[in-house]
């Protein structure tokens, strides 16, 4: 069951959507996109839920720990593996 749910900053209608979600680790740039979340119809502002959050952020730490080990074999590759974007 889902409620109409409003958006605390500007009174608008939050409906189900996407977001894409930015982290800075350790040098490496992780962009996550098309994390579901609800999205603020008047303002754009996204909320996640507090589970997805979690999920995210353990994909996130694992793909850190993943890429830094692999940096370590494979030193001269590092380079290119800076930014990596995450579509789920
Ligand atoms: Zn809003």
């Amino acid at each position: 069951m889902q409620k109409t749910r409003k958006c605390p900053e500007c009174r608008g209608i939050i409906k189900p959507g996407q977001t894409d979600l930015n982290y800075e680790l350790e040098k490496i740039h992780v962009s996550v996109r098309n994390v579901p979340s609800s999205v603020c119809g008047k303002c754009g502002r996204s909320y996640i839920d507090g589970h997805t959050a979690e999920d995210v952020n353990r994909l996130v730490n694992r793909v850190v720990e993943d890429i830094n080990s692999f940096s370590k074999t494979h030193p001269p590759i590092s380079e290119r593996y800076r930014e990596v974007a995450i579509a789920v």
